[in-house]
């Protein structure tokens, strides 16, 4: 019992992955395919308030059928923007579910009659669809409050109205609840709990860094409008700990494992937020940055300059090799797919066994990168 409301409290806590599901729909090349589709969805929607007057089940009253039509063409409105305009911003989102939810109530209540109204609140599920998927608990349960209202009101107006069926709006109501209110929350704990499923298969388990899916993931997006400075590089240094076998065989694996999460703060410590930093197996660790070319030693010598410092034990130093392209060349074209990718992070690993090579704890510059001379 205390396990599902641990769960249940971790879900309605959970923070919002917005953006990680576009990424990821974008990461799949169906982004703009689900934006067409919710499109053709508020189409579909905006058509029912104008059809609808032509029906003696639709709206009587010249104000009511003028706010059909106000309705429809809200809805209009939004098809233009998700056919064509961005894709929306957390808050544009949760406004558009707000926005559906009063659409849709506002077009059934007016009915005369109501039984059709409360069929016509059934719509409110494509609603619910679209919340469940992209935003968190608590937008969903904002939803489900609205559709809840919508279901009693209409409930209220077939008990009691022209038609006075009580057991009908019980019926009808129940309907309609665990279609729209009953069954989205059960889907949404489902979906949240194997999009953290996905999200762990990002991330290294021990230092809770990216892993090479991650990093893949991650460094592909890195490139954006703003890193589009002529002189931007897209860095990407490898990190390999130096005679990291000593310390498992003078101080165990334990000791070893705590290094490494030492050294994945340090990492972080001396990098941009923004900047990726993965581990991608043993005591290698990878940063992906852009960077202005004249920075580019910089930021490598930083991090082998925190992975140094002193510790209370286990000291340890490590080899770093760096390869760089310019950001803006990515943009103009496309952005680095894995194969490129993986090419940058071939050269810099060449790079960095070259550092072994010198003595270790040491910094060396791909030969393709000509840094200015300080
Ligand atoms: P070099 O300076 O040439 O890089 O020497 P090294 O000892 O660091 O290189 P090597 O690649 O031979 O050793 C890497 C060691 O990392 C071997 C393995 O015992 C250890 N290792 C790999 N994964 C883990 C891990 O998850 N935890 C711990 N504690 N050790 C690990
Ligand atoms: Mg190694
Ligand atoms: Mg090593």
């Amino acid at each position: 019992m205390t396990g599902a409301f641990a769960l249940l409290q971790a879900w309605w806590n959970a923070p919002s992955e917005y953006r990680w599901i576009l990424d990821y729909l974008e990461s799949r090349g169906i982004l703009r395919p689900v934006k067409i589709l919710i499109g053709a969805g508020v189409a579909a929607m905006g058509v029912i308030p104008a059809a609808i007057l032509d029906s003696p089940a639709g709206p009587m009253s010249a104000a009511s059928r003028t706010v059909n039509l106000l309705v429809s063409a809200v809805a209009i409105g939004w098809l233009l923007f998700w056919w064509f305009g961005p894709w929306p911003s957390p808050v544009v989102s949760t406004s558009f579910v707000v926005c559906a939810d009063i659409g849709v109530t506002v077009v059934c209540l007016q009915t005369s009659n109501h039984l059709v109204g409360m069929f016509g609140l059934m719509t409110l599920v494509l609603v619910g669809a679209y919340a469940t998927f992209f935003h968190g608990a608590r937008a969903l349960a904002v939803h489900l409050s609205c559709a809840l209202i919508s279901i009693l009101l209409l409930g209220v107006l077939l008990a009691s109205g022209r038609e006075g069926d009580l057991p009908l709006a019980v019926v009808t109501g129940l309907v309609a609840y665990f279609v729209v209110v009953f069954i989205p929350p059960f889907l949404h704990i489902g979906f949240w709990v194997l999009r953290a499923d996905a999200v762990d298969s990002l991330n290294d388990p021990l230092t809770g860094l990216l892993n090479r899916r991650g990093l893949q993931r991650s460094a592909r997006n890195i490139v954006t409008a703003d890193s589009a400075a002529d002189d931007a590089q897209l860095v990407m240094i490898a990190i390999d700990l130096d005679r990291f076998k000593d310390v498992n065989d003078t101080l165990g694996h334990v000791v070893g494992d705590e290094v490494l999460i030492r050294t994945g703060h340090r990492i972080k410590s001396v990098v941009r937020g923004s900047a990726v930093v993965a581990r991608l197996g043993g005591e290698e660790f990878v940063v992906v940055d852009i960077v202005p070319l004249s920075a580019v030693r910089d930021l490598a010598e930083r991090i082998r300059v925190a992975i140094a410092a002193p510790a209370n034990r286990a000291h340890v130093t490590a080899s770093l090799g760096v390869a760089a392209a310019p950001a803006a060349e990515w943009l103009r074209t496309a952005l680095p797919q894995t194969r490129e990718l993986d090419a940058l992070l071939a050269r810099a690993d060449r790079a960095m066994y070259r550092a072994k090579h010198n003595g270790r704890n040491a910094v060396v510059v791909d030969d393709a990168l000509v840094l200015d001379p300080d």
